[in-house]
């Protein structure tokens, strides 16, 4: 197998610390792996005026997989890059329970289940603006209430946009991963999360389109729950999700209740796939109140690599990462302060790295 090569952005905020601590894991740890990391973020803004230089872009472009840390303000065209116009189109959140972590529950055991959220469109297709130009250009529209746009007012609108193509080439992937995981052991169940009873055009569309594919599945198990009934759901039965599949704002937030399950935002890693190159990141974001204390947990990044590797084939590799993760856990001497312990960012990292010897 040829060698692989990954760029590594750091991003904003914590960012730059937890991808350099993971990628202190990958780089000592004998993995063939080609990491590149070049300018970008807060610290290419300060050195270069440009969040994003064209040579980082073109590294990316040339890359076998991105290892990304997060997004603030200012890297905001970066993240705009790689899940926008790169096109990865599918955001996989794993939810997964490492004995020793800081769970909100009493017992958390056995707690490993997945979010696929639709990651290119619905709540978050920036295409916002004015009342007055949506009023201008649907003079004749009403509200299934009766309501013009004109009885508003003055204000700001927001497009979430459900597409035909786009929910099918998701509803797809679902299914397939769903397959997949069914194959190595996991129930395979699709649960389909949507608001279908109150946006019934549009995601009474996300839902149908999901049913159409997943009963070309016959050995998948299927149901789907409202979204306020879903967030009820993983909080009382986390054991009887397998692979939840929603629209994008409903995974980003469902995601980060979830995590709490597992021990919380320094836990939870994601894979952001589908598109020419795909790209790993924490769900957590930039977390600018801990930013530059050496003291964010990269647990979260160094999972989002564990996912890394599976998807560049480097399976053996991936699993020596996610054991050499659980073992510190279960180990407890070397964990952040989010996880009850007083390790550094670094310190956690080094531990991973021993484990994996
Ligand atoms: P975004 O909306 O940008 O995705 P978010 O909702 O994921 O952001 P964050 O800014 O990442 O939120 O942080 C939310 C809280 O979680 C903050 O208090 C932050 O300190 C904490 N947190 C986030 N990441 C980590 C981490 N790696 N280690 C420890 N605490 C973290």
């Amino acid at each position: 197998m040829a060698r692989k090569k990954v760029v590594a952005l750091g991003g904003d905020g914590v960012g730059p610390e937890v991808v350099d601590a993971t990628c202190y894991v990958l780089g000592n740890a004998g993995f063939d792996l080609e990491i590149i990391k070049p300018p970008c973020g807060e610290a290419a803004m300060k050195q270069y005026n440009d969040a994003f230089p064209e040579e980082t872009r073109q590294l990316c472009d040339m890359a076998d997989a991105i290892l990304f840390g997060a997004t603030g303000t200012t890297s905001i065209a970066i993240l705009a890059y790689l899940r926008w116009f790169l096109d990865n189109y599918v955001n996989i959140r794993p939810v997964k329970y490492y004995v020793g972590a800081e769970t909100c529950l009493k017992d958390a055991s056995g707690i490993d289940f997945v979010i696929l959220r639709e990651n290119s469109e619905g709540m978050y297709s920036f295409a916002e603006g004015d009342l007055a130009l949506l009023r201008q250009k649907l003079a004749d529209f009403r509200t299934i209430m009766g309501k013009s746009l004109a009885g508003f007012g003055e204000g700001k609108f927001a497009l979430r946009i459900v597409s035909e193509r786009g929910t099918r080439r998701f509803a797809k992937y679902a299914c397939e991963y769903a397959t997949q995981r069914r194959k190595n052991g996991y129930p395979g169940k699709l649960t389909c999360v949507t608001k279908s009873n109150v946006l019934r055009q549009s995601d009474g569309l996300f839902q149908s389109i999901v049913e159409e594919e997943v009963k070309k599945y016959p050995k998948l198990g299927y149901e789907h729950y409202y979204v306020d009934d879903a967030a009820r759901r993983l909080l009382r039965y986390p054991r009887e999700l397998d692979v939840v599949a929603t629209e994008n704002m409903f995974g980003d937030i469902l995601a980060d209740e979830a995590s709490e399950l597992v021990g919380g935002l320094g836990i939870v890693g994601s894979a952001c796939v589908g598109g020419k190159v795909a790209y790993f990141e924490s769900v957590h974001g930039s977390a600018p109140d801990i930013a530059g204390r050496n003291i964010a947990n990269p647990t979260a990044t160094i999972l989002s690599a564990k996912l890394m590797l599976d998807y560049l084939g480097m399976h053996q590799e991936a699993d020596a990462l996610e054991r050499a993760v659980a073992a510190v856990y279960k180990d407890g001497k070397n964990l952040t302060y989010d996880q009850g312990g007083k390790a550094t960012t670094m310190e956690c990292a080094q531990a991973v790295l021993a484990e994996i010897g």
